[in-house]
């Protein structure tokens, strides 16, 4: 499996906004926030995709969402709302072959998708 930059992020081998840390996940804020607040929460363990998920990663993939719930709170971004997105593979946009959740908020979202049919 090919490394990405979220792997040499959680390893601490390239610099990086660090919100939280546990031994199961990390979160980081995104290089290029499209809201006000805008975390990436990653498992440390590289899985590439959410196809790729299997049953050791579903503490990880829980506590992704616990935190990303925790750090909305700090955020003060909870109370209004916020939004959490998890892309898989080319239709979505999956950009980072490391399974991230997308914590954004901050402001109103619009629209679930931009272009819907
Ligand atoms: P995707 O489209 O794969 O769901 O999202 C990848 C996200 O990672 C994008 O929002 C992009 O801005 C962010 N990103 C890409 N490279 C880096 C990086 O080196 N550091 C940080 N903090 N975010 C990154």
């Amino acid at each position: 499996m090919t490394d990405t930059i979220f792997a040499q992020i959680v390893r601490g081998e390239i610099p990086a906004d660090l919100v939280y840390q546990d031994e199961l996940v990390t979160a980081f804020r995104d290089v290029q926030p499209q809201a006000p607040t805008h975390i990436l929460i990653v498992p440390n363990k590289p899985v590439p995709t959410v196809a790729d998920v299997t049953d050791v990663d579903e503490p990880a993939l829980g506590r992704m969402i616990r935190v990303a719930a925790r750090l909305a709170e700090e955020e003060g971004i909870d109370e209004a709302g916020y939004r959490l997105i998890l892309n898989c593979r080319a239709h979505a946009g999956q950009e980072v072959f490391h399974v991230h959740l997308h914590l954004l908020g901050g402001r109103p979202l619009g629209r679930m998708l931009a272009d819907p049919e």
